[in-house]
């Protein structure tokens, strides 16, 4: 369907996770914005984490990579301007943050988060969108910030409740 892109966070290659900050880099650069090394390494632990991220699990991966301490506000920091930029999502119902998969581009997306392995998947709908908007110019509602988020099951998880009967 050529209206759905799937978008799964799992199993990043290092080259893919390198591409990631690189289009990041680049529109930094192009917008004269400063990637900072903080902004990097937050962005880049995001990038290869399996699962969405909250700012206090971004700590504690830091401090283990880098071998010291990280003061809280370092890592809110970076993700303010991370998520400012739209560089990364922040998952409004569990507080965590995944990296945006089209940083260039700010489309609004469909989460699917699993309620038991606490996997994302996103999907770029734009009929979707398209709905919401003619919902909002029928009430003449301006649209902010769009998030939309389902809970439920991923596939592997509702094969495993089959396999577990
Ligand atoms: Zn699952």
């Amino acid at each position: 369907m050529a209206l759905l892109r799937h978008h799964k966070f799992l199993c990043r290659s290092p080259e893919a996770v390198l591409d990631g900050l690189h289009a990041v880099e680049t529109i930094c650069r192009k917008r004269g914005l400063q990637f900072t090394k903080n902004r990097w390494l937050v962005l880049e632990s995001l990038l290869q984490a399996e699962q969405p991220m909250t700012a206090y699990e971004l700590l504690r991966a830091l401090e283990t990579r880098l071998e010291r301490q990280i003061s809280p506000p370092t890592v809110y920091r970076a993700l303010a301007f991370l998520s400012e930029h739209d560089f990364v999502s922040r998952i409004e119902t569990t507080n965590a943050y995944v990296p945006t998969p089209y940083p260039d581009h700010t489309q609004p997306y469909v989460f699917f988060i699993c309620e038991t392995c606490g996997s994302l998947a996103e999907i770029e709908n734009r009929k979707l969108e398209a709905l919401v908007d003619s919902d909002a110019a029928s009430l003449g509602f301006r649209i902010g910030k769009r998030v939309i988020e389902l809970k439920g099951a991923c596939a592997n998880c509702q094969a495993m409740e089959l396999t577990a009967d």
